[in-house]
């Protein structure tokens, strides 16, 4: 019987192993009997990035909180393994982020989507930018849109279309608070290419924003949700923007995994570091760290292109080389708990996002409880901050105290909050965060055209084609056909 092996054990490497077996499933009379599948992960429990901690009532997310629906294949995943009475949407009557700014709380100007304004009022009157800024951001619709198809900068980009306090005070933290990313490295092009489209299409960005959000309407006018947010398997449910699942992200990778091990001929080893790969005449031998192997016909690296690169190295040095050269950054997450009653603030929206030209240490601050219902028990609130990502990697290496003192001496000065907390939790992602900087398209078509020759092996993963969970479940979905494809041929 053929073997695939999957290296990795987040979402990219749980969905390349369950579309490969739904594949399966659908044009095989044999149901699993035709190979088999061994995914393989270092930690001691799947999920990479994805982890749910619940603890005394509190729902506290290590990593991702969310997936974005917009981008249809997370959603669609989670209606597949059964969990479309799971799904979650935002609280969006308080749907409302703060921009740091001169060491004080400001609304982001209702209408402004990532960073593109939508609504000229809400922007006239806000406290966030200046007249001139304000002024500098609307000229966007009449400027001339850019000749040549070259990559930028999301720093350069910004500043040509919208101006600099735009990218200082909304485009750079809003980024930093999803890539933990730096503007000034960061193509536009690998990790906004929706921007760049807007602006070859529409000749604007607030042209092509106005008219998606329009489309965006149209296709999500659904029946109205149940009161909890979720939905039967029969109605859609509502949708926003951002979803969750009742118990925790971990949720959609408990189920896969439940699935996947529930096919004949499926495994998952946990704490089994895979060490090395080397080239045999029917596929692969797979060292593991403890000294023995494993032969595969097909083989997937779910992993961080850091650790494909190292893994690569003896088949393809100059692979490895080009798989080393995309860089991450460090972020770590401290979920912060309060009772109610303690907190003066009115914690009216989601959240908030600090600019560099602030200097804090936290980049992010998202209002857990307040964003998802569920989230805190009766009577407490739970907080989440951003720490590290490219303006401040060495913080994620302060002990687990320090970073809760941190944190709560920021919020401190910037929410006034002075009580002890009920609960704090770190968790720390170590080169967890790949970035798209200048080039990356460039990178990863050289990337993909050397595995594309290279019998079985397939690359897969955040790295490559997207950073968000749903790129990582549309990428896993393609690597299964392409796998698929040889297992069969
Ligand atoms: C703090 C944080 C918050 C985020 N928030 C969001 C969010 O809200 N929404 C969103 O869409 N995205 C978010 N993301 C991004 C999201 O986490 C990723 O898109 C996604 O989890 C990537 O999954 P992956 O499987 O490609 O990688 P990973 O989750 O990194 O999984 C790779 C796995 O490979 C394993 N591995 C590595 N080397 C080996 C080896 N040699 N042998 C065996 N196993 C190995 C690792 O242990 C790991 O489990 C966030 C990321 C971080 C760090």
């Amino acid at each position: 019987m053929k073997r695939v092996v999957i290296i990795g054990g987040g979402i990219s490497g749980l969905a390349t192993a369950y579309s490969l077996r739904e594949h399966q499933e659908l044009t095989s009379a044999d149901n699993g009997e035709d190979f088999e599948i061994l995914l393989i992960e270092s930690k001691p429990r799947v999920g990479g990035n994805i982890s749910t901690e619940k603890k005394e009532g509190f729902i506290i997310e290590g990593g991702p909180d969310c997936f974005i629906s917009e981008k249809p294949w997370a959603l669609a995943l989670c209606r597949r393994v059964g969990l479309t009475g799971e799904l979650l949407v935002t609280n969006d009557k308080l749907r409302k982020t703060f921009v740091l700014s001169r060491g004080k709380l400001h609304v982001l100007p209702e209408g402004v989507i990532l960073m593109v304004p939508t609504k000229m009022l809400p922007l006239a009157f806000s406290s966030l930018i200046s007249l001139g800024g304000k002024i500098r951001m609307g000229l966007e619709y009449f400027i001339p849109k850019k000749r040549g198809t070259e990559d930028e900068t999301l720093g350069s980009f910004v500043r040509r279309r919208l101006g600099a306090e735009a990218l200082d005070k909304i485009a750079e933290p809003l980024v930093a608070g999803i890539h933990a990313g730096d503007p000034e490295t960061m193509s536009v092009r690998a990790s906004f290419p929706k921007f760049v489209q807007m602006e070859a299409e529409h000749g604007s960005l607030i042209k092509g924003m106005i008219k998606r959000m329009a489309s965006m309407k149209k296709r999500h006018k659904a029946p109205a949700a149940p009161a909890s947010g979720g939905s039967t398997a029969k109605t859609p449910g509502k949708i926003t923007m951002f979803m969750t699942l009742k118990g925790g992200m971990s949720t959609l990778i408990d189920k896969i995994a439940e699935i996947v091990l529930s096919t004949p001929n499926t495994r998952i080893w946990c704490s089994a570091d895979v060490g090395s790969l080397t080239r045999i005449d029917s596929g692969y031998r797979v060292g593991m760290a403890d000294g023995s192997t494993v032969e595969a016909d097909a083989v997937v690296i779910a992993a961080p292109a850091h650790a494909a690169s190292r893994l690569t190295a003896g088949i393809d040095p100059e692979l490895s080389e080009k798989l080393k050269s995309i860089p991450y950054v460090s972020t770590a997450t401290i979920s912060i708990a309060y009772k109610k009653s303690d907190i003066k603030h009115p914690m009216n929206g989601f959240g908030f996002v600090v600019p560099r030209s602030e200097k804090r240490k936290i980049m992010a601050s998202t209002w857990t409880s307040i964003k998802f219902s569920g989230r805190a028990p009766d009577g407490s609130v739970l907080i989440r901050c951003f720490v590290g990502g490219s303006k401040n990697m060495e913080l994620v290496d302060l002990s687990d105290s320090e970073m809760i003192e941190l944190v709560r001496t920021e919020l401190g000065d910037i929410m006034g909050i002075t009580a002890e907390p009920v609960i704090a939790r770190v968790f720390r992602f170590k080169n967890a965060m790949p970035q798209y900087t200048v080039g990356h398209e460039e990178r990863v078509e050289w990337i993909d055209q050397r595995v594309e020759a290279t019998p079985g092996l397939y690359l897969t993963g955040s790295a490559y084609h997207g950073i968000g969970i749903a790129d990582s479940i549309r990428y896993g979905e393609i690597t299964a056909k392409k796998v698929l494809h040889r297992i069969r041929s």
